[in-house]
């Protein structure tokens, strides 16, 4: 995975014809953390998991980025996904440079009670690095605004009152209203704007979602408001479909119920593997990373993906939709929604200021479609794809803040 991401990066590097010496320096995360996590279960058996926090890039802010909790996370995957963070911090322009973490444990078996030791047991191995001025997480799969009110009032144990360590809080705990929707808000104004480049709008297309969880629920809420009809979706229990659109306000609660859309009685059944390849307009890939790879990219029948998840397609598959011609809009552009609220939620806890739900809208509109429109201005400057183009922004941007700092002695 992490190699994924250096190719991305360095296909931008080169558009930028950036010298050996800055790639290095700007692929370097600046710390990785390990901890080990001892606990007692329910049952007062010692647990054993990692921890991991990864700090990429600081030239431009604090650094941020989101907690997974979940099997498959160990260090590579921090780093690679720290270093996305580093990029798309800087597409959206928010004060921030790039983190990731979390902890390689299985939330769908544990109890909450199980789940808050470990978390707390995270705080307390890793509080000396994150703060409000140095590293700020958030939530990602499987980790909730119920968990980040968790770290916040662990590390405020230690260091006072503290809502501005970590962002994605509940409401009463100095989260930010529109949080919990933003990546999924986000995902839907990109799908406005690269419609609208086609001549098309929401209500005019039919959607295929991979992942039915904050992101993709929020995702297919709001674009079902809008006319577009959701005809499938898939999560890692089983995929539902309905050719006239899924009722997608009654998905969300019987997922919430039961953990999963499968079984959900207002649709047909089929294998989950399969939305990847569904007969839509658009694909929201919005689970895990690699989703779309070379053995089923071929068979991609949408002709927009809007990338809600981290690293959904590998560089081998971007290539094929490349050649296929499928519009493909990446995750450090489509997602950025979440940290960009995130933005606004750290802004008004350190200010000890709430804003209203409609300007926390309003200014994520207006950074997400500035965002896009800066993207495609420089596709279309340097004829490059919609990914290139957005590592090729970032990367400049953290560039340029790197040698004002002087953590590069050359220009680009
Ligand atoms: P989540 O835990 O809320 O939901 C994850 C969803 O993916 C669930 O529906 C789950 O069933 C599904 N899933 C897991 N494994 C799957 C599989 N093998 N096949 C099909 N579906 C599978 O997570 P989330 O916060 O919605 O994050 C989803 C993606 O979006 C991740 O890549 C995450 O890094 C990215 N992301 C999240 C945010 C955020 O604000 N939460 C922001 C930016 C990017």
């Amino acid at each position: 995975m992490l190699e994924e991401g250096h190719f991305y990066f360095n296909k931008a590097a080169d558009v930028l014809d950036l010298s050996s010496k800055i790639r290095a320096i700007l692929l370097a995360p600046n710390r990785i953390v390990k901890v080990e996590l001892v606990t007692e279960d329910d049952q007062g058996q010692l647990m054993h998991h990692f921890g991991f926090r990864v700090q990429h890039n600081s030239a431009r802010g604090p650094a941020k980025g989101g907690l997974r909790f979940h099997p498959s996370m160990d260090e590579e995957h921090a780093t690679a996904l720290a270093n996305l963070m580093t990029w798309k911090t800087a597409v959206v322009d928010v004060p921030f440079g790039g983190a990731k973490g979390g902890i390689n444990c299985d939330p769908y078996n544990m109890s909450e009670a199980e789940l808050y030791e470990v978390t707390t047991a995270f705080v307390r191995g890793i509080k000396e690095v994150i703060g409000p001025t140095m590293d700020i997480p958030a939530p990602d799969v499987n980790t909730n605004a119920k968990i980040m009110g968790w770290i916040m009032d662990a590390y405020s144990s230690y260091y006072g009152f503290s809502p501005g360590v970590v962002t994605g809080k509940p409401l009463q705990l100095f989260g930010s209203p529109g949080r919990d929707e933003a990546t999924g808000r986000g995902v839907m104004y990109v799908l406005d704007e690269v419609l609208k480049d086609q001549g098309s709008s929401i209500a005019d297309v039919t959607v295929a979602l991979q992942g039915f969880g904050n992101v993709g629920s929020h995702a297919a809420r709001l674009i079902a408001e809008r006319g577009g009809k959701i005809v499938a979706v898939g999560d890692h229990m089983g995929g539902v479909c309905r050719t006239d659109g899924l009722d997608v306000v009654k998905l969300i609660e019987w997922a919430k119920d039961h953990r999963t859309v499968a079984g959900f009685p207002d649709a047909d059944a089929f294998e989950s593997s399969e939305v990847v390849t569904w007969d839509a307009d658009v694909l929201i890939p919005a689970a895990l990373e690699d989703a779309i790879t070379r053995d089923n990219a071929g068979d991609v029948r949408a002709t927009c993906i809007v990338e809600g998840a981290n690293a959904p397609t590998t560089p081998e598959a971007d290539e094929i939709l490349h050649k296929k011609g499928v519009t493909v809009v990446p995750d450090i552009l489509a997602n950025a929604g979440g940290v960009t609220v995130s933005y606004f939620e750290w802004a008004q806890n350190i200010q000890q200021f709430r804003w209203e739900l409609d300007r926390i809208n309003q200014e994520l509109e207006k950074t997400m479609r500035r965002a896009y429109a800066a993207v495609r201005q420089t596709a279309r400057e340097k004829n490059l794809d919609l990914r290139t183009a957005a590592f090729v922004l970032g990367i400049r941007r953290v560039s340029e803040a790197a040698i004002s700092r002087r953590y590069v002695k050359e220009q680009i």
